[in-house]
């Protein structure tokens, strides 16, 4: 293990990384450096999973698997996270040049698609979560399956991931004794409250991660009849998205969304949107992006609702804004006067999603990533399955 996420695999010969990313905090938190990979495995654009490939291809000029879509995303949240340190002053753990090389590097794959690599055989599979994201199974006598974030339900955007049967499973636990609501009631419940605060006359602000869960509430929010604004990165990934249709359950209702919302391309328009009834907007986490510059709009108007779609993470504004009603903005700490209200529209599996996709999986062996609350898994799936919760540092053998 060399990381939250990053995972280093010994077989047939060869050496495979799967994934290697950073914590995009403040500042944000490197894995291990790694040994010598042959190949790198990515399995989406998450800068947890993808952030730090460039520095692995910089040394080993390794090439990196994954979905075309996938690539060109990571592309650009790699030199969005550069431009960060850079603006931040926090060290930079690649350069451009490096980023260029890993695009080089990138071998394209499609679910169903089954590769050789030395004497491994590689599949892939679609790992639901967001557009492109993807599952490896890699055979070696015995198969294990590399999941990296899953989900088993059906979005909006994207169709869920299916079990595979396996040996050896290596599973994600963000979600690890926890339960989502309803995804029909959140939604529900999310369309009543705009409308609840359009109809008072206040305006809606909709702070969403750039990748997913913006183009997701721009579908829910389609046929819908209020003036409706889009800024900020996702606006990019929705585009981008539209070139790839293949991975979307239903690109039909997306293209119809983002002709439903107004785009904001420069500052003349942002004051247009300002004005508007519903903006939809990165960053998800309330720390940069355009969503600042709106926070001031609403902040003062008990009219107006700010409405949080994702996971705030410790220590960011997203999180003290829920906790303590306050947000750092440009420097100073404002209070919130507005409405605040939580949805939950995770792109994670549940606890109870997760067990039920290990039972269709069936495997002896299981290794559970990506979590801080792996003790109630551990619990349930321990005894019937052999289940590692692996450390840091530590290296395991799975036959
Ligand atoms: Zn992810
Ligand atoms: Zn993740």
């Amino acid at each position: 293990m060399v990381g939250r996420m990053g995972m280093l695999m010994e077989a047939g010969g060869r050496s495979m990384m799967f994934e290697y990313g950073m914590s995009p905090t403040k500042p944000p938190s490197y894995p291990l450096p790694a040994p010598k990979v042959d190949h790198a495995f990515l399995t989406h654009c998450h800068l947890d999973h993808c952030g730090m490939i460039p520095w692995l291809t910089s040394r080993y000029d390794n090439d990196i698997f994954t979905a075309p879509l996938t690539a060109e995303i990571a592309e650009m949240m790699m030199y969005d996270s550069l431009k960060i340190a850079k603006a931040e002053g926090y060290p930079e753990p690649y350069n451009e040049d490096d980023i260029e090389r890993t695009m080089r590097n990138v071998i394209p794959l499609e679910f169903g698609d089954v590769i050789e690599v030395g004497d491994l055989e590689v599949e892939m599979h679609r790992a639901g979560h967001v557009p492109g994201a993807m599952m490896f199974q890699v055979f070696n006598g015995s198969s294990t399956l590399y999941t990296g974030d899953i989900h088993t339900i059906n979005t909006r955007l994207v169709e869920a991931a299916e079990p595979v049967k396996c040996d050896n499973l290596i599973i994600e636990g963000t979600y690890g004794g926890r339960l989502h609501p309803d995804r029909k009631q959140s939604e529900k419940a999310f369309l009543d409250k705009i409308e609840e605060v359009v109809n008072r006359g206040g305006k809606v602000l909709i702070p969403c991660f750039a990748v997913g869960r913006t183009q997701e509430v721009m579908m829910l929010l389609n046929g819908t009849h209020y003036d409706k604004w889009l800024d900020g990165m996702g606006r990019s990934i929705a585009r981008m998205y539209m070139q790839y249709p293949e991975y979307l359950i239903n690109p039909k209702a997306l293209r119809a969304s983002r002709r439903a919302f107004k785009e904001v391309k420069n500052a003349q328009m942002r004051g247009k949107a300002r004005k508007g009834e519903v903006i939809v907007t990165t960053g998800g986490m309330l720390d940069g992006g355009p969503v600042l510059n709106y926070m001031k709009s609403v902040k003062d108007d008990p009219l107006s609702a700010i409405l949080i779609t994702g996971f705030q993470a410790e220590d960011t504004n997203g999180r003290m804004l829920l906790e303590k009603g306050y947000v750092n903005i440009d420097g100073s700490m404002e209070k919130i006067n507005c409405e605040v209200q939580r949805y939950d529209f995770s792109a994670h599996a549940d606890h109870d999603q997760l067990v039920s996709f290990v039972k269709g999986c069936d495997p002896q062996n299981i290794v559970i990533m990506h979590s801080e609350s792996r003790e109630p898994l551990y619990e349930e799936l321990n005894g019937r399955y052999n289940v590692i919760l692996p450390e840091l540092e530590k290296t395991y053998e799975l036959e």
